[in-house]
């Protein structure tokens, strides 16, 4: 019995100690738990006081706007602004800048801001992104919305669409086409990954004109009794290889006139292309006919006189007038049967042979006056000083060349003379003289073209001699028409 008590005893005392050392083992633990709590007191009291002296003690630096910026590639990078201040006190002007943004350049810049004051320095950074998220564009130079393929042939062109982008610029040969269904589909992805898509309707329909040109020259200048045949031409069309020509419009050389030859070709969905001929047929050279011809004017007090006698004897003339003098002098003339010609409105060299563009507005002037007067548009001109002038060359050179080409182009005919009168010449001849410098030029064997000014005093008086001469000699006076053969010089500048 006594062995039995003495084994129980001893596993009590040991069960015992067991919950001891438990229980002690269970005070440290919570003792290293107090410790640990007052470490991270201490640190959060350290970090706290560090906290608070870089709050006192060093600079601060605040950035505007956002600290990461996304900018489009070309686009524009604006800086936002940033502050600065010390203890209360603005020091913004005291920061440094560093970093540069390049929009013309994907890629990221970094910013650095810094500051120091007193003796402590402090940085912040912005990043700033350069990206292109912009798609690339697919353009048409036709329909953007159809794709039109001829009926017939069932051909289509790829060739209208274009693609572009704003990094990569042109990217046509990237662009992938297929046909889906009644949908033609084009895709194109830039360098970065930005893609678009666009589709267009498909058509079956053939919207083009057939294409016509003609082998000769859009306007023909033939004198009477020449021959004229119509052109030849080329003609071809998208779709069709049966495109009717039709050719209508009589021209007879026979009479002098302007005529029109009509050109229409017309393919098989009934587009249709028409050019027009302009044929000029020229009277013949009359030999032996006398153009008398007044520049300047008009002018009250002569080119009425002038009027009367051309009216008392029978005489049909021309007036290439300009913006001076009265309406209805104009009037008056063209009423009579005269002709009306344009010698420029300013008649001032260093406006009308300033450049062809300063001709022919000051022309237009001039024609729009006579238009208005005579509800006619006139096509004869002369060139103040002549085609030959030298004095065109103070203002432009090779101007003459070129106007006496142009104007031709643009349907006029000019006219300069064979026979100066030479009642311009600072009122120096009378009109006696005036009168003999003409009837001594005189020829049958040519066109007589004779300049003179009904602005002049001296002429009005010089005429009625050379008409009576003239009559009484054989020779006939004409008034130029569209279709008198142009009598010109030879061109110096
Ligand atoms: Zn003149």
């Amino acid at each position: 019995m006594g062995k039995k008590n003495l084994l129980k005893n001893y596993c009590k005392i040991s069960s015992q100690r067991k919950k001891l050392n438990a229980l002690q083992k269970k005070r440290l633990t919570s003792f290293q738990i107090r410790r640990i709590i007052i470490c991270v007191l201490f640190l959060i009291i350290g970090i706290c006081l560090l906290f608070a002296y870089k709050i006192v003690f060093f600079p601060r630096i605040r950035l505007e706007g956002s600290s990461v910026v996304v900018v489009d590639y070309k686009g524009n990078y604006k800086e936002a602004g940033y502050l600065s201040s010390y203890q209360g006190k603005n020091i913004t002007n005291s920061v440094k800048v560093k970093g540069k943004v390049n929009t013309k350049k994907i890629g990221v810049y970094p910013i650095t801001y810094t500051v120091s004051y007193q003796g402590h320095t402090v940085s912040k950074t912005r990043i700033v992104k350069v990206v292109d998220n912009k798609k690339p564009k697919i353009e048409f130079s036709t329909n953007k919305n159809a794709l039109y393929i001829c009926p017939n042939t069932k051909k289509y062109l790829f060739d209208d669409y274009r693609a572009i982008d704003n990094y990569d610029g042109d990217i046509t040969n990237l662009v992938v086409v297929k046909k889906k269904g009644s949908v033609m589909r084009y895709e194109v992805k830039d360098t970065y990954g930005n893609r678009t898509v666009v589709e267009r309707k498909i058509v079956y329909k053939d919207t083009e004109n057939p294409k016509l040109t003609l082998n000769s020259s859009q306007t023909l200048m033939l004198m009477v009794g020449d021959e004229f045949s119509p052109s030849t031409y080329q003609v071809s069309d998208n779709c069709s290889t049966d495109v009717k020509v039709k050719v209508t419009g009589v021209v007879d050389t026979s009479k002098a006139g302007e005529y029109q030859k009509i050109y229409e070709a017309t393919d098989e969905a009934g587009n249709v292309t028409k050019i027009v001929q302009t044929v000029v047929v020229m009277e013949p050279v009359k030999k032996g006919v006398i153009y008398l011809t007044f520049d300047d004017g008009p002018r009250s007090g002569t080119t009425d006189i002038i009027l009367n006698v051309l009216k008392e004897k029978g005489v049909k003339a021309t007036f290439f007038v300009t913006s001076g003098g009265p309406d209805d002098l104009i009037k008056r003339a063209y009423d009579e049967g005269h002709s009306i010609g344009l010698h420029t409105a300013s008649h001032d060299y260093s406006i009308v042979y300033a450049s062809a563009d300063s001709y022919f507005n000051d022309l237009q002037i001039v024609s729009d006056r006579v238009e208005k007067i005579t509800g006619e548009k006139s096509t004869l001109i002369r060139f103040p000083g002549g085609s030959s002038n030298t004095i065109s060359r103070r203002y432009s050179s090779g101007i003459m060349s070129y106007l006496t080409k142009e104007v031709v182009n643009r349907g006029y005919r000019y006219y300069d003379w064979n026979i100066d009168s030479r009642d311009a010449e600072g009122g120096k001849f009378s009109a006696d003289e005036i009168a003999n410098f003409v009837i001594n030029s005189l020829s049958h064997d040519r066109v007589n073209m004779v300049l003179m000014h009904d602005i002049k005093v001296a002429t009005k008086d010089a005429i009625g001699r050379i008409i009576d001469y003239g009559k009484s000699h054989g020779y006939t006076f004409e008034a130029i028409t569209p279709f008198t053969d142009m009598v010109i010089q030879r061109v110096n500048n």
